[in-house]
């Protein structure tokens, strides 16, 4: 097979970002995805809207039109695949990468479905594939997720809410308003990250007790039927139909390791790259969007990683008139 300029591992909005700056500047490149087009966006809840207002999620400058300011999932899902179809991005989707191999300076791609040759290489692969885990007797059981998709199937049951950011805010607030009895079960004293325009009504709804809530506590055994919460004033029992963990999620950091990348040795396990380059410790090996912040995934997002898929188009144009 001929031996591509750039190969680009993920086709989220900054993996298509990288494909756009790839084909302005005129180099061969595939994006090479293992689920959908925008796969994490297809498996966010099923009614979110973003946080982000429209052109901050735009890519290699095409607008985005959206009639609100914040555009909800099937919105973003139409302009990924315009951009896609528009542009007529070089994208093979469900085809997962599970190798990355180098001899003479050309890098070997594995995937399940082929192999292929690349000078350059862009790792964009987000960070939803991997949930952070509770780590606690029960977890496994089939009444608890990690994922939220919908509000209807949990009208009349009693739910258990993990966590205190934004997932977990928007999926107490909507299955509480689609008729679910919503407890949220809380490790810090107070709410965490949660969008400004959100936060008022969760509050609310805790002081009026319509979502209850306990701080400081959490879960130490999950049931068939019901959950034991360590609290404060001791070891609370609660019958309990579904365990909705919204504890996060964290980047597939065996694959970077698989893939040759060094990793802080500390808790945040922040992937290395040079700021200015998004090159990694291998060379012409990049890092682009929200897998950068290794633990640490609420540091990036659309607007400000979008910018990655530039800076190392530029490096590869720079190396490339160089050499
Ligand atoms: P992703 O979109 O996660 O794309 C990575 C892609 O790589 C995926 O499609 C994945 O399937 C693919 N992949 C993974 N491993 C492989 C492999 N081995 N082989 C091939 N393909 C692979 N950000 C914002 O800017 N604004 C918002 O309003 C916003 N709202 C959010 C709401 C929710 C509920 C969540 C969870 C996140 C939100 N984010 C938001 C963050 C958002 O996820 C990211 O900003 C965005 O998805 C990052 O794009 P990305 O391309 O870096 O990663």
């Amino acid at each position: 097979s001929p031996v591509l300029d750039i190969l680009i591992i993920g086709a989220g909005p900054i993996g298509l970002a990288c494909g756009l700056e790839a084909k302005k500047a005129g180099y061969s490149y595939l994006i090479v995805e293992k689920g959908c087009l925008v796969n994490s966006l297809y498996k966010y809840p099923l009614n979110m809207t973003f946080f982000s207002t429209a052109d901050r999620l735009e890519i290699g400058g095409i607008p985005f039109a959206s009639i609100q300011p914040k555009p909800n999932r099937p919105e973003a899902l139409e302009y990924y695949r315009r951009v896609t179809d528009s542009q007529a991005l070089n994208v093979n989707l469900f085809e997962e990468v599970t190798a990355l191999g180098e001899s003479e300076g050309i890098y070997q791609i594995t995937t399940s479905k082929s192999t292929y040759r690349a000078k350059h290489v862009i790792i964009a692969i987000g960070f939803y594939d991997v949930p952070n885990l509770l780590n606690i007797p029960g977890e496994g059981l089939p009444n608890v997720r990690h994922y939220y998709f919908d509000p209807h199937f949990y009208y009349k049951q009693k739910i258990v809410v993990i966590g205190a950011n934004n997932s977990a805010a928007d999926v107490a607030l909507e299955t509480y308003r689609k008729g679910a009895d919503v407890t949220m079960v809380i490790r810090e004293a107070e709410l965490g990250r949660i969008k400004y325009w959100t936060k008022p009504d969760l509050e609310n709804r805790i002081q009026e007790g319509s979502i209850k809530a306990y701080f400081q506590s959490h879960l130490t055994v999950i049931r068939e039927n019901e959950v034991d919460v360590q609290t404060p004033a001791g070891l609370v029992t609660l019958p309990n139909d579904y365990v909705l963990a919204m504890t996060g999620y964290q980047p597939q950091f065996y694959l970077l390791e698989k893939f040759g990348i060094t990793l802080s040795s500390d808790l945040r396990r922040h992937p290395f790259y040079n700021p200015d380059t998004m090159e990694t410790n291998r060379k012409n090996v990049f890092l682009a969007g929200v897998i950068c912040g290794g633990m640490d995934t609420h540091i990036w997002f659309i607007e400000n990683s979008r910018e990655h898929a530039v800076k190392i188009i530029r490096h590869i144009q720079a190396q490339t008139q160089a050499g």
